[in-house]
């Protein structure tokens, strides 16, 4: 039981938006750090708030972001 109960977690986790803390929509993931975010949550970051670190870890994304941003259509 406690088991499942890690399995489960651990799988919300994978599946949850490190910006808004939701179940991620259209999943994008930071290659660097393989942290996962809605596509929209992490552009509007990059975008208005011109973030350059991982919201999650902090990792550095560098000059340029976006190019370490990758849109992922499964899921
Ligand atoms: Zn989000
Ligand atoms: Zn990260």
């Amino acid at each position: 039981m406690d088991d499942f109960d890690k399995r489960q977690t651990s799988m919300k986790s994978v599946l949850t938006c490190g910006i808004c803390k939701k179940l991620c929509k259209d999943v994008t993931i930071i290659e660097e750090c393989c942290h996962r975010f809605c596509k929209n949550c992490i552009m509007r970051k990059v975008r208005e708030e011109k973030l350059k670190v991982c919201p999650e870890c902090n990792t550095d994304l560098g000059v340029a972001p976006w190019q370490k941003i990758r849109y992922i259509l499964q899921f």
